[in-house]
C-alpha cells in the first residue's frame, strides 16, 4: 500500500512538472511536513531500561540483598505467588494481581525490591520512570506506554520467560489525578493508556505481565489507578529501624575490610532516620576516608566522620575569620552544654569545622529509635536548639545570623506541640486554627523555653567558657573529651 501511495505521489509530481507547474514550493512543503512527522514519531520511541531478571550491573539482586524491609519483602513475596505458582492460582480460580504499588520515602529500596521480585519469579524486568512519559507533544506519552508493554512482551518471548515485571518509578508523575495539570489533555491521555493496558492484561496471557509502581505520594494518584483490579496491593517501604540499619550496613560493608564488625552496631544506633541509600553512601564514604588516611581497615572514626559528610556534605573551603570562629565555638558549646543538662550523655560530637554550609555543628547520640515524643521532650529539643543563640547573647551581648536555621527548627517543634494537642490550647485542628492563635501559642512556648535556657546557661558560664575555649583550640571533640571537660 505504502509503495502505491509513493508511486502515485511521484507520478503526480512528474505530471505537474511536465505541465509547467512550479513544484518547488510543493516539494519544500512535503519535505518540512515529512521532517515534522518523523520528529514526532521518534519522540515516541524510547529505550526503556530493560534489565534481565533482576540483574543490576552484572549482579543478581535477591531479597537477601535488601535489609530492613522484612515485612515489605514478606508482603511482596505473598503477592508474587501467582507468578511463582500459576497452576495453583488457576485451579483455585484466583484473580491474579495486575499491579503492586511500593510506597515509601526516597532511597528505601523500592527499585531493589522490584528487581529482586523479578529474580524471585524468574521474570524479565523492564524499568522506567513516570517522568519518561511526559512530553509536550500530544499522544507521545500514550505511545510510550503502548511501547513499554510491547517491549516487555517481546523481551519475555525472546528470553523464553513466562512472565515480565514492568517497574515504573515515580508513578505519581504519570498517574496523578486527572484534570489537575495545566496541559492536562496530554497527561490524561497517557494515564488513560496505562489504564487501558492494565485492563488488557488477562489471567491466562503468556507471558504474564505484572506492573510494579513506586511512589512516595500515594495521595496524588488518580483513584482509577488504585481501584481493585489495578494497583490493588500496596506495600509500605518505610525507613529502616535500628536492626534494619545494622543489616543494611552489613550488606554494604561485605566487601570492605572492617576493623571490627561491632562498630556497625554503634553506627546503626547513631543513624536514626537514615534511608538505605544514605547508609550505602555512608559505608562508601567511610571506606574513602580510610583509603585517604592509608588505613588498612575501615574504623569507627571513619564511619563517624562519614555520618557528618552524608548529613551535611563536604567540608567547606570557606575560612571564617578569628572572631567568627570564636563566636561559633560559643554557639556550639551552648548547644552542647544545654543538651547535656537536659539529657545527660546526649552529645556525641562537636565541631567548628565548616561543612555543607554550616560553620559548626553538634551531633547528638541516639541509642534507641524514637517515634513518639512527650511535651517535655519536645521542650527540651527547643531548649537545645535555642541554646546557640542564647550563649552568643550571654557572652557577646548580641546574637548573629548563625542562629537562623535553629530558630526555624525551634518554631517547627513548637508547631508540633500545638498540632499534637500538647499546648495550652488543648486539642486543635491545625487547619481550622486561626493563624494568629497558632503564632501566639508557638511564640509563648518558644519564649518560655528561651527564658529557661538563659537561666540554665547563665548559671553555668564557667563551664560554657571552658568548652568553647577548648573547642576553639582543638576544633572538634568527641563524647569522651566533652565528658572529661565537664567532669
Ligand atoms: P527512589 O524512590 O528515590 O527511586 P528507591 O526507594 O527506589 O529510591 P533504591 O533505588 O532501591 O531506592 O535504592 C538506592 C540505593 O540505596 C540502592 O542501590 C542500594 O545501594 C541502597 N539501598 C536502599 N535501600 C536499601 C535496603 N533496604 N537494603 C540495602 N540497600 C539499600
Amino acid at each position: 500500500m505504502k509503495e502505491i501511495y509513493i508511486g502515485a505521489g511521484v507520478g503526480v509530481f512528474i505530471f505537474l512538472a511536465a505541465v509547467g507547474f512550479n513544484v518547488v514550493p510543493l516539494a519544500l512543503f512535503i519535505l518540512v511536513m515529512g521532517g515534522f512527522i518523523y520528529f514526532i514519531q521518534t519522540q515516541g520511541q524510547i529505550k526503556f531500561n530493560d534489565v534481565s531478571r533482576g540483574v543490576k550491573s552484572g549482579q543478581i539482586i535477591s531479597f537477601d540483598d535488601i535489609g530492613g524491609q522484612d515485612s515489605a519483602i514478606n508482603e511482596l513475596k505473598e503477592a508474587l505467588e501467582f507468578l511463582v505458582k500459576p497452576d495453583v492460582i488457576q485451579r483455585m480460580g484466583i484473580r491474579p494481581l495486575k499491579g503492586i504499588l511500593l510506597v515509601g520515602p526516597p532511597g528505601t529500596g523500592k527499585t531493589l525490591l522490584a528487581r529482586a521480585a523479578a529474580a524471585y519469579t524468574s521474570s524479565v524486568f523492564i524499568a522506567t520512570s513516570g517522568s519518561e512519559f511526559i512530553e509536550m507533544y500530544a499522544g507521545v506519552g500514550a505511545k510510550r506506554v503502548r511501547q513499554l508493554f510491547l517491549d516487555a512482551r517481546k523481551k519475555a518471548a525472546r528470553e523464553n520467560s513466562r512472565s515480565a515485571i514492568i517497574f515504573i518509578d515515580e508513578l505519581d508523575v504519570l498517574g496523578a489525578k486527572r484534570g489537575k495539570h495545566s496541559g492536562h489533555m496530554e497527561y490524561d491521555q497517557t494515564l488513560n493508556q496505562l489504564l487501558v493496558e492494565m485492563d488488557g492484561i488477562t489471567p491466562d496471557e503468556d507471558p504474564r505481565i505484572l506492573l510494579v509502581g513506586a511512589t512516595n505520594r500515594v495521595d496524588l494518584l488518580d483513584p482509577a489507578l488504585l481501584r481493585p483490579g489495578r494497583f490493588d496491593r500496596q506495600v509500605q517501604v518505610g525507613l529502616p529501624d535500628k536492626e534494619g540499619r545494622r543489616r543494611i550496613l552489613s550488606i554494604h560493608t561485605r566487601n570492605k575490610p572492617l576493623r571490627s564488625p561491632e562498630v556497625l552496631d554503634e553506627i546503626a544506633a547513631a543513624t536514626f532516620g537514615f534511608s538505605g541509600a544514605h547508609l550505602e553512601s555512608l559505608a562508601n564514604e567511610a571506606a574513602i576516608l580510610a583509603m585517604r588516611e592509608n588505613s588498612p581497615t575501615v574504623e569507627s572514626v571513619h564511619f563517624t566522620e562519614a555520618i557528618d559528610k552524608v548529613l551535611l556534605g563536604e567540608k567547606d573551603s570557606r575560612k571564617p575569620n578569628r572572631q567568627e570562629i570564636e563566636r561559633v565555638s560559643y554557639h556550639e558549646a551552648g548547644h552542647a552544654l544545654v543538651s547535656e543538662m537536659v539529657s545527660p550523655g546526649s552529645v556525641a560530637y562537636l565541631t567548628i569545622i565548616p561543612r555543607g554550609g554550616a560553620l559548626g555543628f553538634m551531633r547528638k547520640s541516639s541509642h534507641d529509635d524514637q517515634y513518639l515524643y512527650t511535651r517535655m521532650e519536645l521542650e527540651k529539643q527547643i531548649m537545645v536548639t535555642l541554646a546557640g543563640a542564647v550563649s552568643e547573647e550571654l557572652i557577646y551581648g548580641d546574637r548573629s545570623t548563625g542562629a537562623r536555621n535553629d530558630f526555624s527548627q525551634a518554631w517547627q517543634t513548637a508547631r508540633e506541640i500545638v498540632q499534637s494537642g500538647l499546648s495550652s490550647l488543648g486539642v486543635v485542628s491545625i487547619d481550622d486554627l486561626p493563624d494568629h492563635m497558632l503564632y501566639e501559642e508557638c511564640w509563648k512556648v518558644i519564649n518560655e523555653m528561651e527564658c529557661k535556657t538563659r537561666q540554665l546557661l547563665s548559671e553555668r558560664l564557667p563551664q560554657l567558657r571552658k568548652i568553647a575555649v577548648v573547642l576553639l583550640d582543638e576544633e572538634s571533640m568527641d563524647q569522651t573529651r566533652f565528658q572529661a571537660l565537664l567532669n
